[in-house]
């Protein structure tokens, strides 16, 4: 690695830590000063007005819009949203959406920036801290950078990111800066990433997808609509999110405003019929998996029985330590992969068929090592 690189992955590395400590120092402040009675509601209101405009920014401009093409929109408003969204913290409107799409690309599985499958911390936050986990956007989606308005306001992010902390200190002096300043970006910031740990680990699967999404209603909630998490990855390009008429969406709301005055068009649907029949093949195919966990339960179980009678009645008296460690690699193999299918997060079929695979071959080495240990005997 050259300095460059080296200098510039520190410099990540400060920037995240930064991100990470100086809002939550924010919250501490505000909760001493709420302590000492110092506390203006105006503070509040302005927190929840500048949290409202910046993560509709990412949930609208950011996402629905520039990432997934949802609806179509003019030069003004197109600046308008981005512009919004760069005062979240979360990146420029350029990177976040390479990163998304890389998301997308590898929903939980080798190669997504940030899937609860390495951990629920290291899809809050731990995947942050890796450079790698943000792709080049010229290698990942050089088309973004052929659009003035995303470049603009990717080269300015800053600016915006600096008007949201000024606006709310002109506003309402350093209270204001830290409620609404401090305070917000750690709401803003956490919410969206709960989008990425939680709607990936907990809530419900209407939809059978290739990843682990979940639809959770208190991130629908405060996300704006995001939480709905396994709706969008069934069908990444619908600008609605909440799907039934009680999965509530402010995102799709304003969308569906924004259209009815005419100042967005081509906004990408699903027609309820199409969602159904996903819903069908969805219960059809879910049925499928479980039935493969079961029977990779019970596999893996007489597999376990198998080896530790292997083991007793060949392995145990040869006195060879590395045998002895080997067998005990392949128990703890096997036990690792009973603990994988029996966890929420697997439902991904190749990953479940490679295990039936495994269980085979640790049989098989197993059984050839009891042979090698009969002819040491002889
Ligand atoms: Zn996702
Ligand atoms: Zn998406």
């Amino acid at each position: 690695m050259s300095d460059f690189a080296r200098l510039q992955n520190i410099l990540h590395k400060v920037s995240v830590i930064l991100l990470v400590t100086l809002p939550l120092i924010g919250v501490l402040t505000a909760m001493a000063l709420s302590w000492k009675r110092i506390f203006f509601p105006q503070d509040l209101v302005l927190l929840l007005v500048i949290h409202t405009i910046a993560c509709m920014g990412i949930t609208i401009g950011y996402h629905r819009m520039l990432t997934h093409q949802g609806f179509l929109a003019p030069v003004w408003l197109r600046f308008l949203f981005l512009a919004c969204g760069a005062m979240a913290f979360e990146g420029t409107p350029a990177q976040w959406a390479a990163t998304h799409i890389k998301h997308h690309a590898h929903s939980d599985e080798e190669g997504d920036p940030h899937s609860p499958l390495e951990g629920f911390w290291h899809a809050h936050i731990g995947w942050l801290f890796a450079r790698t986990n943000f792709p080049e956007v010229r290698a990942y989606a050089p088309y973004l950078l052929q659009d003035p308005v995303i470049v603009f306001v990717s080269r300015t992010t800053f600016l915006w990111m600096g008007l949201s902390l000024l606006i709310p200190f002109l506003l309402g002096g350093w209270t204001g800066f830290v409620w609404a300043g401090l305070v917000r970006v750690f709401c803003t910031t956490h919410i969206t990433w709960s989008v990425n740990s939680v709607c990936h680990t907990f809530g419900t699967r209407e939809f059978e997808t290739t990843d682990a999404s979940r639809n959770h209603w208190l991130i629908g909630l405060l996300a704006y609509g995001e939480g709905w998490r396994n709706n969008h990855h069934a069908f990444p390009r619908n600008a609605f999110h909440g799907m039934r008429w009680w999965q509530l969406d402010l995102s799709g709301m304003l969308i569906r405003f924004c259209e009815g005055l005419g100042l967005i068009t081509q906004v990408q649907r699903v027609t309820p019929e199409a969602a159904d029949a996903q819903r069908v093949r969805a219960l059809h195919s879910s049925g499928k998996i479980d039935l493969l966990r079961m029977q990779l339960q019970h596999s893996a179980e007489a597999a376990q029985a198998e080896i530790e009678r292997i083991f007793q009645t060949s392995i145990a008296t040869v006195e060879d330590s590395s045998l002895h460690a080997r067998m005990q690699e392949y128990l703890e193999r096997l036990a690792e992969i009973r603990r994988s299918v029996s966890s929420p997060l697997h439902v991904k079929r190749p990953r479940l068929e490679s295990y039936a695979q495994q269980i085979q071959t640790l049989l098989e080495q197993a059984r050839a090592m009891a042979q090698q240990a009969a002819t040491v005997c002889r």
